[in-house]
Order: C-alpha cells, then structure tokens, then sequence
C-alpha cells in the first residue's frame, strides 16, 4: 500500500479511531491504547506501542501513519510566549502560540490557513485564505506544543487551556474542528474540561446552535463594535449576521447551563470604537447575555490604518463596563515582539484569494 493511501491516524477522534480498528478486524478497545500512545505519550512509531502485538503492530505499518507536521520555527518572546510555525504537507504553514501565566498555560491553536473573513484590523484577514486545516492538523498543534515544551518536573500538564483563536474562522471548518475538540476533552487523549477549551468566533450564527449541541464549550465571540453600521467595518460577516441574531444566539448558548458565560473580544482601535458612548452602547446590547467582556488593545501589523487606543482610554472604556455592571478584563498583550500577539498570526499562506495583491494594488504597496 503507497504512503498516500495509508490512513492519518491524527485525523480519528475515539469513535472515528474505534471504526477504524473494527474496519481492519480488531477490538474496539485498540483505540483507547493507540490515542494514549499518539497523544499522551506522543509517540509516532508503532513499534514503541508495547502493548499492541507485534502482528498488529505490523499491520498498522502497513495501513496507516501518525504524520505530524514539522517545527520549521520556534520562536520565544521576552516574556515566554512561544510561536511555532509548522509545515503542512502543501506547502502551506500555520502558526501556533503559547501563552505561560501564572496559574495557567494556554495553547492558542489555529484552524484554517489564512481566513475568508477579511475583518479590517486583522493580519490574518489581510494574508488571504488558502483552504480549511484537517483534523490532524489542528490536534497536531497540541501535539508538537506538548512535545516541545516537555514535562513539567512535578507532573502537572503545561497546556492547562486552549483557545481555538489562531488563524482561521472555527466555525466555518465545523467537521473538522469537532473533532478535533473532541480529543482534546478525551480523557485517553488531552482529557481538558469543557471550561477550559474556547472557541472564538466572529459570530457565524447558525453554527453557534451546533456548537452548543454537539461540544458545548466555552464561548468567545469577536463582537468589536456596539451596532451595526460599526461591526459592518470591522467585521464584514456582520453584513449576513448581524449583532441582534448573533446576542440572540449567545443568550440560547449559555441557556443550558446557567454558570456559563460568553466572553466577548472588544479590540480596542484609537477614535473607532473606543469612545465612551460606545462603551455606553455597548454595556446597553449586553445587559441581557450572561457575558464577560475582554478589551484588546489592537496590535499593530505592516498596512494597518488602526492605531491601539491610549492606556487612558482603555481605563475609561472599562470603567464603564464595570460600572454598568460588567466583569471586564483588558487583555495583556504577548509575545508582540515575535508577532505571536492577537491578530498578528500570518503563518505563510499560499493565497488563493489573490487579496494580498488587490491590496497592494489598492494602497500603491507591494
Ligand atoms: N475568527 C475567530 C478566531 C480568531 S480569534 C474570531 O474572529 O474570533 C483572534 C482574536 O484576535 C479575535 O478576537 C480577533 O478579533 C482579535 N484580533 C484580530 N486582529 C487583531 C489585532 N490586530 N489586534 C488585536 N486583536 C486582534
């Protein structure tokens, strides 16, 4: 059998993994070992896998392979942020971050090569769109983050949380990033809580009601603007699903379970959506949602117009917020100086879109 015909098995969650071994006449109970093997203990040769008999273990040669993509950068910030950028088999490359705080470490993980988005503040949005990542290439993410950064001396896991924030819209690449959450809340696998793996959207509402059914996990949803001629700017998808319907979705989240919250992403741009009114504005749409806010001050990318908001201003935004009632947070910027911060992931995307050169054209820049 050619190595193209062999199945990925970085691309099987449990079930998909259980189908697989019952295909080749095997027990169920194969996948549980071989996902500890693969994620737990990362390991890619079946030979290491001494549970699995040496018959099996050579079928699993011959049908398939553990293909993790490769470290072509490793980057450490001032502060301990960590970028990785990993190549996919196209040529392609994404990029992961790591985030160390005190109490946590969390794994900002991408899902597409690029974006369709095309939010105006963006980076990523700027890079164009190639295409949507598989499974493996979202969980592998995880998988060469948790090989990198080692053990921790006393046992504890170092990815304590990931955030689905990395390039990429997760809700438009639904089939594959279920998956791929799934194995992170498996116990046999990264066995993370719901609570701790996020989602961020940009708001594709219709999507938000098979999130909440099929992997309810925690919510963050891109919100940058208090109405709707403002979110139109700066979040085109707005255009299609505007604010009333996607707070309306938020609110039939967190329905289910009532200590749950959605936080909603605030990207602080200088003279755009930072004044107090739209503070104002902003705590009036929200009274309703059971929700959080996180206040990002924007980081700057080559050909932006934006420029962040002053200290001062952010304070005052936020004031606002806590007054009416808000728990409010204004986001530290990290790992800046390694372009690992928000909306500063650009990987290297073969764009497919040609947006990279209609800006060009548009702006007099190469
Ligand atoms: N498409 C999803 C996932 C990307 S998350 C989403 O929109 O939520 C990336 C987060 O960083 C989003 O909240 C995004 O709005 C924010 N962001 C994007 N560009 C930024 C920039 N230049 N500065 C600060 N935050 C930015």
């Amino acid at each position: 059998m050619s190595a193209a015909e062999k199945t990925n098995l970085l691309n099987l969650d449990r079930a998909a993994m259980q189908e697989f071994f019952v295909g080749i006449g095997e027990k169920p109970f194969r996948a549980t070992q071989v996902i500890q093997w693969i994620h737990q203990y990362g390991v890619d040769d079946f030979e290491a896998m001494t549970n699995l008999g040496k018959e099996l273990r050579a079928r699993l040669r011959e049908a398939a392979e553990i293909r993790v993509p490769e470290i072509i950068q490793d980057q450490i910030a001032a502060d301990g942020t960590r970028k990785w950028l990993l190549r996919l088999d196209d040529g392609n490359a994404i990029e992961t971050v790591f985030i160390p705080e005190e109490e946590r470490g969390t794994l900002c993980v991408s899902s597409q090569v690029g974006c369709t988005l095309n939010c105006s503040f963006c980076s990523t949005g700027h890079q164009g769109f190639n295409r949507s990542l598989a499974v493996a290439e979202i969980i592998a993410q995880l998988l060469v983050a948790n090989r990198a950064l080692g053990r921790d001396p006393r046992g504890d896991r170092i990815i304590t949380n990931v955030v689905l924030m990395g390039m990429g819209e997760p809700l438009l690449n639904f089939d594959n990033v279920l998956p791929a959450m799934r194995l992170m809340l498996d116990d046999y696998a990264y066995g993370l809580s719901r609570r701790r793996v996020t989602l961020s959207t940009a708001g594709v509402v219709p999507m938000l009601e098979r999130l909440r059914e099929e992997c309810p996990v925690s919510l963050a949803v891109s919100l940058h603007a208090p109405n709707d001629a403002l979110r139109d700017q700066l979040v085109p998808l707005n255009k299609k699903y505007p604010i009333r319907e996607l707070l309306e979705a938020c609110r039939r989240y967190c329905a289910d379970s009532p200590r749950s919250r959605v936080t909603f992403e605030y990207v602080m741009l200088e003279g755009v959506n930072d004044s107090i009114e739209h503070a104002h504005e902003l705590a009036r749409i929200l009274g309703d949602v059971p929700s959080k806010v996180n206040l990002i001050p924007f980081n700057p990318f080559p050909q932006t117009q934006y420029r962040r908001s002053s200290k001062p201003a952010i304070d005052r935004f936020r004031d606002v917020l806590v007054a009416a009632g808000l728990t409010t947070i204004t986001r530290k910027t990290r790992g800046d100086d390694i372009d690992a911060a928000c909306g500063q992931l650009a990987g290297r995307v073969q764009d497919r879109t040609r947006r990279r050169e209609r800006l060009a054209l548009r702006t007099g820049r190469a």
